[in-house]
């Protein structure tokens, strides 16, 4: 009973706490931004998952629908592209295979839209037929694929298993600009998008990742105080966050303190003050203990 009324009051708090944070930053729900210094890239937002979509004079390439737990969010994101033009919907390209990112598709793919994603995401699509989520209709490989629509050339690359095993990153070369989800942020703490997680992999491929030429990259959520872009520095910074927490919980775990009470008690002081923290802390310690604490 009391663990119940534990859980009650942690998910009010959590609520309420969002509802603070959204009302802090005066956003409404929705939201679409152009992003500075582009001609043609904007930024769609439905609460706090963004997606990138790019108008061309031979029509648009969008990416995620981002409407999880919203079966008919893709309308909304559809209309939102239809206040900037009357151009038909050529693709939509998935970030990852996570239906928080890309469910409700349905209104694009009725609008004309080619889906596309990694060949991960489309086999995992595949098996677990969520009815909310459009499967895609061509699939990627390793080797990634370049897009070219009415004068934009979109680079779509694969750095292998990271935040998931299907990520693909969505690099505007003229433009220097980047679209990559979970497992790139702009100065937040990492939380539920660990769970799956191969954080080993995902600093290399991080490192990897920072090769590309890119001035700015556009996250899968908003970045501390509800940035839409982000750089290079907070893709040191993420690096830095998930060597500290490797190590750090590597020494808990051969000291035979993973789960608990590493999960409740071990804490990161250097990173406290990032956005995410104090519910990605616990999430974090979790992962790391799966790694060092069970080899998995
Ligand atoms: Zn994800």
């Amino acid at each position: 009973m009391r663990k119940t009324f534990g859980k009650l009051g942690i998910a009010v708090i959590v609520t309420a706490s969002l509802a603070a944070s959204a009302m802090a930053q005066g956003r409404p729900p929705i939201e679409t931004r152009k992003v500075d210094g582009t001609d043609n890239v904007y930024v769609f937002r439905n609460q706090n998952h963004m997606a990138m979509f790019v108008v061309t004079k031979a029509g648009v390439i969008a990416t995620d629908p981002v409407a999880y737990g919203k079966p008919n969010g893709g309308e909304q994101y559809l209309a939102e592209i239809r206040k900037v033009t009357s151009q038909p919907i050529k693709y939509v390209i998935y970030s990852h295979h996570h239906f928080d990112h890309i469910s409700g598709g349905k209104a694009l793919k009725d609008a004309g839209a080619r889906f596309i994603a990694h060949r991960n995401a489309t086999a995992r699509l595949k098996s677990l037929k969520d009815p909310n989520t459009v499967v895609p209709d061509e699939s990627v490989g390793d080797r990634g694929r370049t897009i070219k629509l009415g004068g934009t050339t979109l680079e779509l690359k694969y750095f292998g298993t990271n935040h998931s095993d299907s990520s693909l990153v969505m690099l505007l070369p003229k433009e220097k600009l980047m679209f990559a989800v979970d497992w790139i942020s702009a100065g937040t703490f990492p939380g539920r998008g660990m769970t799956d997680s191969q954080p080993l992999l995902w600093i290399e491929a991080l490192k990897r990742v920072k090769q590309l030429d890119f001035d700015r990259f556009i996250p899968g959520h908003p970045g501390n105080g509800g940035r839409i872009t982000g750089t290079k520095t907070d893709i040191d910074q993420l690096i830095d966050v998930l060597q500290v927490a490797s190590e750090t919980v590597k020494v808990e775990a051969r000291a035979g303190k993973c789960w608990d009470p590493a999960e409740k008690e071990l804490q990161f002081p250097k990173f406290a003050k990032m956005p995410g923290y104090e519910n990605g802390r616990w999430l974090t310690v979790q992962r790391f203990c799966s790694l060092w604490g069970r080899g998995t």
